[in-house]
């Protein structure tokens, strides 16, 4: 009997975790940390409900961290299989759990600095070596290859278009009665016609399958993000301030360099000082530009050709420490963009405490701002937020463009579903807040699919 168990990404786009069983053998989905609200995040700490050592292996759809983070902790407390993923999720992968590491250990030692911890000692969720030894687990699969997992299951990577290396996994198994079954993981799914990126591919078949939802009940709006960012780089010029952009350090950076390059091309916008101050970001920019056959032909041939796709013309990653609190002097006119995406951490923390409570300054949110996030707080029209225990004004100007989401929206979803020549019999519906999960399940069952929103830890027999 096939069943699944959903261990994370109810009800939320974090936390990401599937377990599918069959004969015994257990492969857990994607293994995601929980962020944003406290009792979320609270779940990482809490007892994992299975022991990981009886989970036989791992597959990731994509190397973001709501995808993989919790990785070294299932190791830390019992994993030893393998962790498949493609060579660009393992590449990306490695660079972001060590980051991830180093922001448990960070947050770790300022919480012992500070008194804030209840505990004698705040201790890290993980460390470096719990990622190191998670790291030595991955194995990597190109794209549409069949790995055999054992005689009766097996698993294919197909390119999502979410990030680089993102992929849909196929699970195919033989039921008992000899029947050959498919399940797909939609992961994170991707814009058609997004920078660097191929297309998601088209699935036409699958018994059962699980879908996001993060754009269920919303669209992306008409508008091309570039012009929006051509104009907002203009205003912020103009104002002689600084641009200050949170941003995932993996996928969206590269995007928003590959567009501002291609807006100082056009001169659609004068070429300022462009600071990337994300030490990951620019290891993770490195991967991109080495794993260039995972880009859609446009980029490709521009690199072949001899082009730097990511280099805007006055433009510094700023690596070290001091390089970057070098930049609390920087007044502008001129860009920063720098890692948390949602502001939950990171550099981009001191730059909002030294830049926000100033009215030159613009804050540009390019990417989806989960509920508890600082970042939702300011889009809301939160006064002030509190950053490292103090309250930070917000005077700056705000602006948000969300066509640079790398995520479908609805109806994107819904044109990529009408590839399945065979609708699956049920569709299960995760990694949404719940009210746009519900909508989307809303949506699905008025368009001939069976769907339902799992609820967290429920497990369901997939027969
Ligand atoms: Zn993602």
């Amino acid at each position: 009997m096939a069943k699944i168990q959903f261990l994370g990404a109810t009800g939320t786009t974090t936390g990401s975790k599937f377990l599918f069983e069959h004969n015994g053998f257990k492969i857990l989905i994607d293994c995601g940390l929980f962020q944003g609200l406290k009792q979320l995040r609270l779940r990482n700490w809490a007892k994992f409900p299975i022991n990981p050592a009886e989970i036989d292996a791992v597959a990731l759809t994509h190397a973001h961290i709501d995808h993989t983070g919790y990785l070294p902790r299932i190791v830390k407390t019992g994993f030893s299989g393998k962790v498949y993923s493609t060579k660009s999720t393992a590449d990306l992968g490695k660079i972001m759990l060590l980051d991830s590491a180093h922001l448990q250990e960070e947050d770790a030692k300022w919480a012992n600095k500070k008194g804030f911890s209840k505990h004698s000692e705040a201790l890290p969720l993980y460390d470096k070596k719990d990622a190191e030894a998670a790291i030595q687990l991955f194995h990597p699969l190109p794209y549409e290859h069949t790995e055999q997992l054992t005689e009766n299951i097996s698993i294919r990577f197909r390119d999502a278009g979410h990030i680089l290396g993102s992929a849909f996994i196929i699970v195919e198994w033989k039921a008992e009665n000899g029947e050959k079954k498919k399940l797909v993981f939609s992961g994170d799914i991707g814009r058609p016609a997004t920078p660097i990126l191929r297309d998601p591919s088209l699935i036409t078949e699958a018994d059962f399958m699980v879908i996001e939802s993060t754009y269920g009940n919303r669209l992306h709006g008409e508008e091309h993000p570039k012009v929006d960012l051509a104009r907002i780089i203009r205003e912020s010029a103009t104002r002689q301030g600084v641009l200050l952009i949170p941003s995932f350090s993996v996928g969206r950076t590269q995007a928003l360099l590959y567009t501002i390059r291609e807006l100082e091309e056009t001169e659609e916008i004068p070429p300022l000082p462009i600071f990337v101050d994300s030490p990951m970001a620019s290891r993770a920019t490195k991967v991109f530009k080495k794993n260039w056959s995972d880009h859609d032909l446009e980029s490709a041939l521009l690199e072949v050709r001899g082009t730097d796709i990511f280099r805007t013309r006055n433009l510094k990653f700023t690596d070290t420490t001091k390089e970057s609190m070098a930049l609390n002097d920087f007044r502008g006119p001129g860009i920063i963009i720098s890692a948390s995406g949602m502001l939950s951490g990171g550099r981009i923390l001191h730059h909002l405490a030294n830049k926000m409570p100033h009215p030159l300054t613009t804050i540009l949110f390019i990417g989806y701002q989960a509920k508890g996030t600082r970042g939702r707080a300011i889009l809301e029209g939160a006064e002030s937020v509190k950053i490292h225990g103090n309250r930070v004004a917000v005077k700056a100007h705000i602006e948000n463009i969300s066509g640079f989401s790398a995520h479908a929206d609805y109806q994107e979803i819904f044109a990529w579903l009408r590839g399945f020549e065979k609708k699956p019999k049920q569709t299960f519906v995760v990694h949404g807040e719940q009210e746009y999960s519900e909508s989307m399940a809303e949506k699905l069952n008025a368009n001939g699919f069976k769907a339902m929103v799992p609820e967290y830890c429920q497990t369901v027999e997939l027969v």
